[in-house]
């Protein structure tokens, strides 16, 4: 039967080496462990599917945003499994998930102070957004009696900057976190987030936190992507018209033919995350050849002008996000990131994982 909706094909075995690519590249830096950012449902891939076959490569650290994200990922990783909540949360609320708190404040530290919890400890060198601030850290460097009673597995920063690596930023965030370390018990650090892999061996940590790159976005903006594409969005035509030149199409009746056309009708709109600032700018790709999308992304449909493309009809499958069309120039499109791209990915589409083996 004709797919009635788009089809979104998540490629595990692309994940899991990107993974091994980066966990190669952080060894070749003089760094440790490689985790890996699944929050906000493995960047909307689909946390329960993706995380195990990143355990299945060897991941052990895994790294989610909320609480609710922790306790569902719990039963499908297993026991072996180390999950960090980077938002932290409560004593006592992940009940027998065992996840590891990230303690962003003081008044977190006194919180899980005497549990004997393994936690990480969260440094603010640049971000003003989570972490300890260095007048709070010094506080503590005097008197560090409330980290005691928790396990300080990792102290750890966030790089504001990475993917710009020229920017003064990041050397500054990194001998920041070098002089706030040097006030703290010994403990292991984490650092690089993906693109912070591509900065040089003054990034390397014990623990590397990627995200986007193991999804295939590039963590280099600028220069080629190194990583393997994972993730390819086709969405089916539900019908084709032919338009005299002069004709508006949707919303606003923003596109206007000028020659006579042909316009095909695909299942995915805004309501799928495919975002409505694409209006007008967007490409689709059958057969290896580009599409322009025109007039306006509606909530569960989009235009395309397919004059050109005789083959295309009903039941045609349109290309939205492939290897030929990467979610970060979709994302240039919509003037975003592709990481908005990606954890936009709507429910409504047929979600299909590949695995070798
Ligand atoms: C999201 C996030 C990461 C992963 O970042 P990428 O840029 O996707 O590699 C790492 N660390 C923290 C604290 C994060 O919030």
């Amino acid at each position: 039967m004709a797919e009635t909706a788009g089809v979104l094909t998540v490629d595990l075995d692309a994940i899991a080496a990107n993974w091994t690519a980066l966990r190669a590249r952080h060894a070749e830096m003089g760094g440790g462990e490689v985790g890996a950012a699944v929050k906000a449902d493995a960047y909307g891939l689909g946390a329960a599917r993706v995380a195990p076959a990143l355990a299945a490569a060897g991941c052990r650290h895994f790294f989610v945003a909320q609480l609710s994200e922790g306790m569902a990922l719990r039963p499908v990783l297993g026991p072996g499994a180390m999950i960090v909540v980077l938002n932290g949360f409560p004593p006592g609320a992940d009940q027998e998930a065992e996840l590891v708190p990230v303690l962003n404040t003081p008044g977190d530290i006194a919180a899980w102070s005497g549990t004997g919890r393994d936690v990480f400890l969260h440094l603010d060198t640049g971000m003003a957004r989570l972490g300890l601030t260095a007048a709070e850290l010094e506080a503590l460097a005097e008197d560090p009696s409330p980290l005691q009673g928790v396990r300080l597995r990792y102290v750890m920063t966030h790089l504001a900057c990475a993917d710009d690596p020229p920017h003064p930023m990041n050397t500054a965030q990194a001998s920041r976190l070098a002089a706030l370390r040097a006030r703290l018990p010994a403990a292991p650090f984490s650092f690089a987030n993906s693109s912070g892999l591509f900065l040089g061996r003054d990034f390397a940590s014990n623990l590397a936190r990627p995200g986007c790159a193991l999804y295939g976005l590039n963590p280099t903006p600028g220069r080629a992507n190194p990583m393997r594409p994972a993730v390819r969005l086709a969405v089916p035509v539900l019908q084709v018209r032919d338009i005299p030149a002069g004709t508006p199409v949707g919303y606003g009746a923003t596109w206007v033919s000028t020659r006579p056309s042909r316009i095909a009708t695909v299942a995915a709109g805004y309501a799928d995350g495919y975002l409505r600032s694409l209006s007008g700018r967007a490409i689709g790709r059958h057969n290896w050849q580009d599409i322009p999308l025109v007039g306006r992304v509606s909530m569960d449909l989009s235009t395309f002008d397919v004059t050109d493309h005789p083959g295309i009809g009903p039941g045609s499958m349109i290309e939205l996000i492939g290897p030929g069309n990467p979610a970060d120039e979709v994302a240039a499109r919509a003037g975003t990131i592709g990481y908005e791209v990606l954890t936009a990915l709507g429910a409504r589409y047929r979600r299909v994982y590949t695995q070798s083996a």
